[in-house]
């Protein structure tokens, strides 16, 4: 969930412009139920008065999923290229926000000025249309903003890597640079070298083939589907973020040309080794169109032994569990499962070890500041760096990054951290609401309610409901019974003192509950004490 800062002015009335305003997705480890998760923009919202400019450089979700949802704590003008902005206004559209803020910009002639900076995107290669870096001059200078990138002179679609332009580029006071797969020590391969293995893998197998790949990398469900029809197979799109992906490509220009697809029920007639299915869900998406094939019939299709089912993408860490469910399934009915690990089906859309290497050395930059990584990444950008004797700064999550002065420097941090959206409600991390959720699964729920009377005392008549835990424990009688015995008796015991203070009946019980089910079940339990007076 990408959303960077760029400042200047004098301390306090500094004026800002933003890049990028991305999402991430939750996982059931850390925001289980969770629908989105968005950077926790109150700094910049509390400064909204001085923000003037907001800038995407490219349209992955982590980098503009969130710019609907979060448009009124930041209100400032949307400035990106043509197919970013298509689908910039769909996210705005989406949740009512006015369209007219965004502006198109035209790559290297244009230059936005936004008071002290002067903003021009830069077209580089990645793995989707009019992926941009940004050139953004200041009175400190010049700093170039990577965003994601490959170095890629045969992308597909988009624009290739210009080496030209980047060892031209001039002096370059900050290279803040994309730092996704700086662990991997090979150089990266072109987006044309998976083509040949795809249609050769479509042409061996004798039964229908189904493909998924990331719905946004348009050259490489293209390469699919021209693969597909070489292969004599008809082309079917299923799920409407490819749909989506593809209109958006032709309406804005950035493809010319897609093969001729035909629709599901059409495809129901065609015998099904002529047939390629590319659908959605390549990270194994509950709802999307992979994992419901994976587990039966959907819109009329069913995978069968002698089908192949080709993952042309990458797991993203963390999504391991859902595909492998999904790869399993598509076993278990004798479909042959294809991905990235056998054979050149795939090829990242981030630069490379090396390739950053070779980038700093094209840039030339005073100082390399790595981004959009993990810190390990970041810590390993800066090494690669200082190889080769650039200086460089790590500046993880909440950094500000200080040119005033001698040198560059961390000069302070703010409070960073994530929003959830959960259902139609916003909260942080620090709410609670996630650590409760988390804490209820992983150790159940007790609730006890209890009775206090119009004099103060309590009813003897205590109730205990369990969820999520086994009922009976070692002693072998119900343990919500045993629990309501158990505080039946205790508050034989309890006078004025406690009867009159609900923080103190509610220490009572839970420390009571969760002795009990400890001895019982082994386990301590999430505890709710109820409390209701008569009075
Ligand atoms: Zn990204
Ligand atoms: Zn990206």
């Amino acid at each position: 969930m990408n959303m960077y800062i760029y400042g200047y002015g004098q301390p306090g009335s500094e004026r800002y412009i933003l890049v990028d305003v991305g999402v991430a997705f939750p996982d059931m480890e850390s925001s289980p139920g969770a629908n989105l998760i968005f950077p926790d923009s109150k700094w910049i919202s509390e400064r909204k008065d001085r923000l003037d400019a907001i800038f995407i450089t490219h349209a992955h979700e982590d980098h503009i999923g969130a710019l609907g949802h979060l448009y009124c704590d930041l209100e400032a003008p949307i400035f990106a290229r043509k197919f970013t902005a298509h689908i910039a206004r769909l996210k705005m559209e989406e949740h009512g926000r006015d369209i007219n803020a965004i502006s198109i910009v035209e790559p290297i002639t244009q230059k936005v000025s936004i008071r002290d900076f002067k903003v021009s995107f830069i077209p580089i290669s990645h793995s989707i249309p009019e992926s941009s870096a940004l050139v953004i001059d200041s009175p400190i200078g010049r700093i170039i903003h990577s965003g994601d990138f490959k170095l890629d002179s045969k992308p597909g679609v988009g624009d290739p890597f210009n080496k030209k332009v980047w060892s031209n580029i001039g002096p370059v006071k900050a290279l803040v640079c994309d730092s996704t797969n700086v662990l991997n020590n090979e150089a990266g391969k072109s987006e044309e070298s998976v083509s040949k293995p795809i249609k050769e893998l479509m042409e061996r197998c004798s039964g229908m083939v189904v493909a998924t790949t990331f719905a946004s990398n348009i050259a490489r469900v293209r390469t699919l589907a021209e693969s597909g029809v070489l292969s004599g197979r008809s082309v079917v799109l299923l799920g409407a973020a490819i749909n989506r992906m593809i209109s958006a490509g032709l309406e804005t220009g950035v493809i010319k040309r897609f093969p001729k697809t035909v629709n599901p029920e059409e495809a129901l007639d065609i015998p099904r080794e002529n047939l390629l299915l590319i659908v959605t869900g390549s990270q194994g998406e509950r709802r999307a169109a992979s994992a419901q094939l994976s587990r039966g019939k959907f819109k009329g299709f069913s995978l069968k032994s002698g089908d192949v089912f080709l993952f042309s993408s990458k797991t993203i860490p963390g999504n391991e569990v859902s595909v492998s469910r999904i790869t399993n399934k598509l076993s278990e009915k004798g479909v042959d499962v294809v991905d990235e690990s056998m054979g050149n089906y795939h090829v990242s859309g981030h630069a490379n070890g090396p390739d950053l290497e070779q980038f700093h050395k094209l840039v030339k930059p005073e100082v390399v500041i790595p981004m959009h990584g993990e810190h390990r990444m970041l810590r390993e950008h800066c090494k690669l760096a200082s190889k080769n004797n650039i200086k460089n700064i790590l500046a993880p999550n909440g950094s500000i990054v200080s040119f005033s002065g001698e040198d560059v420097r961390v000069s302070d941090f703010v409070e960073t951290g994530r929003i959830y959206q959960d259902g139609s409600i916003y909260y942080g991390a620090l709410d609670g609401i996630m650590r409760d959720r988390i804490n209820m699964a992983l150790n159940g729920l007790v609730t006890i309610s209890l009775l206090i009377d119009e004099n103060d005392d309590p009813l003897e008549d205590i109730w205990c409901e369990i969820r999520g835990l086994f009922e009976v424990g070692s002693s072998a009688i119900h343990l919500s019974e045993l629990l309501e015995d158990n505080i039946s008796n205790l508050l034989k015991f309890w006078d004025k003192n406690i009867l009159l203070d609900d923080d103190k009946i509610e220490e009572i019980v839970r420390r009571s509950v969760k002795k009990t089910c400890l001895e019982e079940i082994g386990k301590k339990p999430e505890v709710t004490v109820v409390i209701l007076r008569l009075s």
